[in-house]
């Protein structure tokens, strides 16, 4: 009788066992058929890459559409909480000339104001637009030259270059880049990481802002996946979506 209790109980344990083991077994399937689903970018050397599922480590960054997706909510670049809009409305003089899209240069060479101009105090601390950014250009130059288009009289696009001054671009799960101008420092580094808790430099007087005849202000641009402008008034309505994009500009050399 005692020999065939041990049984009933070793039997038991082992069918426990056994059960056990098949369920795992789906859990892994089930888990391996999500993570073929899944982007995985991660780090090479010192460079953020695309990687396979199979090569997941520690150092492994997982970036999933519901992180885009929280990550996409734009706010003022001032730390004040305020929304796109709101900032708009607060911080332009509502000057002709403080808005996008404006004309700028010379009968002979059109081109038109590419940014906002946002009128804070002179070495106010700005930050990114999301809570998830990547530096992709940073000058520390006060002479900071960025090509740019303008028109001939006979309506011919051409390039030339304005002086921005210390400059940095950063670029956001969306796809969309903000560029800011004329700062007095820069805080950060070529694809370097930056969130919102980031000071990433200092509103001020660099670039050809000294012939414009304005205040110090942070001129504000935002640009598409094909480097062009628009008026960041219209970013409430614009949709690029275009997640491959950004995961394309991961591939940035540090
Ligand atoms: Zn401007």
């Amino acid at each position: 009788m005692k020999s065939n209790t041990g049984f009933i109980i070793r039997s038991a344990i082992i069918l426990l066992m056994l059960i056990i083991i098949i369920i795992d077994a789906v859990v892994i399937r089930h888990l391996k058929k999500k993570i073929d689903n899944l982007i995985i970018i991660g780090w090479q050397d010192s460079t953020l890459v695309k990687l396979s599922p199979n090569s997941i480590d520690e150092q492994t960054v997982l970036i999933t559409k519901e992180f885009i997706d929280e990550f996409n909510h734009y706010k003022s670049p001032f730390k004040d909480g305020l929304s796109f809009q709101v900032l708009i409305e607060k911080y332009i003089r509502n000057r002709w000339s403080d808005h996008y899209g404006c004309s700028r240069g010379t009968r002979e060479k059109k081109r038109i104001h590419e940014g906002i101009d946002l009128f804070v105090p002179e070495n106010t601390p700005v930050y990114p637009l999301t809570d998830y950014g990547i530096v992709t250009e940073v000058s520390d130059n006060p002479h900071y030259l960025v090509e740019v288009e303008y028109k001939k009289t006979d309506d011919t696009r051409h390039k030339m270059k304005i002086e921005y001054g210390k400059t940095i671009r950063i670029l956001y799960p969306e796809g969309i880049a903000s560029i800011y101008t004329h700062l007095n420092e820069v805080y950060v580094k070529l694809g370097q990481e930056v969130d919102r808790n980031t000071i990433v430099g200092l509103t001020g007087l660099t670039g050809n802002i000294r012939n414009s005849g304005k205040p110090s202000h942070l001129h504000l641009e935002l640009r598409d996946k094909d480097n062009k402008s628009f008026d960041p008034r219209n970013r409430l309505h614009f949709d690029q979506g275009s997640v491959e994009f950004f995961l394309d500009h991961l591939n940035i050399e540090k």
